[in-house]
């Protein structure tokens, strides 16, 4: 994998869609919001009304490479996203849905929160990949739950089995 390092002190993957979004290099993707840390856009194949994606601009596999120093990291993704849908016209914060698709079911090997919304209006030929509790899907509130469960053992791993976030001193 070719690896450059950017304006902005990130590592660019070359070969990575999201890490050319996050850097301004793909003319094709329109930013919605972004900060020194992350970016949102719109999905490029939207199941839903609304649907967002929101990826941190470092180039972080998926949530399966995820510890316990990234639950600030997905709750300021978590804000991100409910502040775009906000400003898109979004009113009935409830009927949400945001979440991670788990390895190996992902498409983009670059760490992206998908938001959705309404969740009620989540199109039926693509709900299949937005279900709660599915295996290849984990809501941020779950993912959240499984970090935490891991606050006090440092230092540690986690990777996924199955469906399961296991944590393990190192
Ligand atoms: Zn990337
Ligand atoms: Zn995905």
């Amino acid at each position: 994998m070719a690896r450059n390092t950017s304006a902005s002190n990130h590592e660019v993957v070359e070969d990575c869609i999201f890490c050319l979004i996050a850097n301004d290099r793909d003319k094709e993707t329109e930013v919605l919001k972004k900060n020194e840390e992350l970016v949102c856009f719109t999905d490029i194949d939207p199941a839903a009304p609304h649907h967002y994606l929101v990826i941190p601009i470092e180039h972080i596999h998926s949530c399966s490479s995820l510890h316990v120093e990234h639950a600030g990291l997905v709750r300021r993704m978590v804000e991100m996203g409910k502040a775009v849908l906000r400003e898109q016209g979004v009113t009935d914060m409830k009927d949400i849905r945001l979440g991670f698709h788990m390895p190996p079911y992902i498409s983009v090997n670059h760490l992206h929160l998908h938001v959705l919304a309404p969740s009620s209006q989540i199109f039926k030929a693509k709900i299949y990949k937005f279900i709660p509790g599915n295996i290849d899907f984990i809501t941020e509130e779950h993912l959240q739950k499984q970090l935490k469960k891991s606050w006090n053992i440092q230092p540690f791993k986690t990777q996924w089995k199955g469906n399961k976030l296991i944590s393990k001193r190192q």
